[in-house]
């Protein structure tokens, strides 16, 4: 097996492996980034459903902790419910860390002939005063009713959230008789009503719980809204300017925030009742039984009651009327569902993967294409060497032996020094333009080949060429024809360029046309698409170009198979320097060719305007 054959085959094997390896690792990328997506999906969906519990969690401990500030206990004798409720008003607001929750304090009290008064709270006096009910408390102004339907009885501990008014209710109680205890005997004494800063809730505590569990340090990730989710939804919150009702029909999570009483939680069952003096049914709010029967505190100090349970901590059971009963906490994605926020995720994941691997396969791809490039260019550069060689060694071969004659006197008579002198002549020339050849083309590499553009006569450039050639054609037997458009415009080149790309091109067209004994040296001025040129072509009609060597032949070093194989003088660097000059002058070279007819080059250059 070649050489050639055996690099090539190595080549394709390595292609074959690394395009499968780079197909095995796209394959994985997509698993392992749906695997990923699926896990990142689960725990946003956990942590969602975490933070959803925890806001409400938070929510519900800190009403309980405004509740608890007022938690409900035997009035004592010394004590009215007024100056009670007074004295826990002034401690609230003097020791509470909720103050900014509760914007007014208010109780119906029940006087002893049964009838009811208004009363508000008035921090300056720290005293209840008599008060006509503000009409936003809405229904509570109505002490006809003040259980509004609710049935307190059994929930001696508890609060009722009004939805309506953002007011917590809570039965004032007594007990029913002198001598009872309450509870379980009580009665009546009227109701405590404790208005929440509604706008404190909306516009700082509902956002700073929005922003603890569904926040980051670039805002919120998640839409967050309290809502009543009947159709249209009623936002009593959102964390957006404008809520849509999308908001609530494509959340991510619903969570109720309050429940409606909890019936078997205090109450006795109907299936169980209560005998005689057995003790209440405690749910997991009930505070120990007797712990509010003991005296009030009467002065300031410590914030723990007698009974050794710190206000406010312990668990109170709040109810929502049938308003709040209805608000959920609603979330929604950014991204309009956690589903396309995590799919978003997903793409950019195996987009940045597979990226990845595009750019490694491209970088292989490259490193191949430049690799052989360079083996080709190496290649090319030895057969120049040996080329150069080869062609130096004729010229120089025959100048010593001339020179050898010569000084030997093997060479006599005039006319035949004459002889010598002329063959040494035209060899030295040979090694001297090829020596140039070698020169510019290092030179143009190096980038120093600097051309001065002018405006160019382009008839007596190709008439001086033709006249410096002439001595070549003439030998060769060459017929040359002139075609030159009349009033053809000047061109912007470098004339002396200029001239040595025409000279090279004619040279080709004496090497390469041979068989055709002819040539042709047009110029015409552009049209169509080359409007704005003129085209000087030089075509001959000698053997024409391998279709294969065609896209090569404008390469340094490149020379064609048949001149490879005739052994015809060259160096492989024409073509390349006088296109590369055409370039640099502004214009360019192409050639058509076909097998057996001859070939044509044709120069491009701009008119000089
Ligand atoms: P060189 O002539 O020294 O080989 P060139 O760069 O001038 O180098 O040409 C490169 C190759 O292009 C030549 O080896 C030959 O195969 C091909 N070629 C150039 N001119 C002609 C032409 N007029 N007819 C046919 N083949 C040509």
């Amino acid at each position: 097996m070649g050489f050639k054959l055996k690099q090539t085959l190595g080549s394709v094997a390595l292609i074959v492996v690394l395009s499968t390896l780079l197909i095995v690792l796209a394959v994985w990328q997509f698993r392992w980034t749906n695997e990923l997506s699926n896990a990142d999906w689960q725990r946003q969906q956990a942590a969602l459903q975490t933070g959803m519990n925890a806001f409400r969690e938070n929510l519900r401990t800190d009403l309980a902790g405004v509740c608890g500030g007022f938690a409900n206990w035997e009035i004592g004798k010394a004590d009215t419910v007024e100056t009670l409720y007074a004295r826990r008003c002034l401690d609230w607001q003097r020791s509470s860390e909720h103050r900014d929750l509760v914007a007014n304090f208010y109780l119906w009290e029940k006087a002893p002939e049964g009838k009811y008064s208004f009363l508000e709270f008035n921090p300056q006096t720290s005293s209840f005063q008599r008060e006509a009910c503000p009409p936003r408390l809405g229904d509570l102004c109505d002490p006809s009713d003040l259980t509004g339907g609710f049935p307190w009885r059994g929930l001696e501990f508890g609060w009722r959230l009004h939805g309506q008014t953002l007011a917590m209710l809570h039965p004032l109680l007594e007990p029913a008789s002198p001598q009872g205890v309450c509870p379980p005997h009580c009665t009546s004494a009227g109701l405590a009503i404790v208005e929440l800063n509604r706008d404190y809730f909306l516009k700082t505590y509902f956002p700073e719980l929005a922003q603890r569990y569904f926040g980051g340090a670039q805002g919120l990730f998640y839409q967050v809204a309290i809502a009543d989710t009947a159709t249209p939804p009623n936002f009593l919150y959102s964390s957006e300017s404008k809520p849509s009702p999308q908001m609530v029909t494509s959340a991510d999570g619903t969570i109720r925030l309050f429940s409606a009483r909890r019936r078997s939680a205090l109450e006795p069952r109907p299936e169980e009742p209560r005998e005689g003096n057995a003790p209440l049914r405690r749910g997991w709010f009930g505070p120990p039984r007797g712990a509010f029967n003991r005296p009030p505190r009467e002065s300031g100090g410590p914030p723990r009651e007698p009974g050794g349970l710190a206000r406010g901590f312990f668990p109170v059971p709040i109810f929502a009327d049938s308003a709040a009963a209805r608000w959920q906490l609603v979330v929604r994605h950014r991204n309009g569902s956690l589903r396309e926020a995590v799919a978003i995720t997903w793409r950019r994941n195996l987009l940045m993967g597979l990226g990845a691997l595009l750019i490694l396969g491209a970088s292989m791809a490259l490193v191949l294409v430049w690799s052989r490039r360079i083996q080709k260019l190496a290649k090319l550069q030895m057969d120049f060497v040996t080329g150069v060689s080869h062609e130096l060694r004729t010229p120089v071969t025959v100048i010593c032996s001339a020179a050898e004659n010569l000084a030997d006197g093997v060479v006599d008579s005039e006319s035949q020094v004459k002889q010598y002198g002329a063959l040494i002549g035209k060899e030295g020339k040979r090694l001297a333009a090829m020596i140039e050849q070698v020169l510019l083309f290092a030179a143009t590499r190096n980038e120093r080949g600097h051309y001065q553009r002018q405006p160019v006569a382009v008839e007596p450039t190709i008439d001086s060429a033709v006249a410096d050639l002439a001595h070549l054609t003439r030998a060769n037997g060459f017929t040359v024809e002139k075609e030159i458009s009349p009033n053809l415009p000047p061109v912007m080149a470098d004339p002396r360029a200029l001239g040595r790309c025409l000279q090279n091109l004619m040279t080709n067209a004496l090497k390469y046309g041979a068989d055709g004994q002819w040539m042709a040296i047009r110029a015409r001025p552009g049209s169509g698409s080359e409007a704005g040129e003129v085209l000087i072509t030089v075509e001959d009609r000698g053997r024409g170009i391998e279709p294969e060597d065609l896209p090569h032949i404008f390469e340094p070093f490149y020379r064609g198979s048949a001149a490879r194989a005739s052994q015809e003088h060259g160096t492989g660097l024409g073509l390349s320097l006088a296109k590369e000059a055409a370039e640099a002058m502004g214009g360019k070279l192409t050639v058509t060719s076909s097998r057996g007819e001859g070939s044509a080059f044709t120069l491009h250059f701009p008119v000089a305007t």
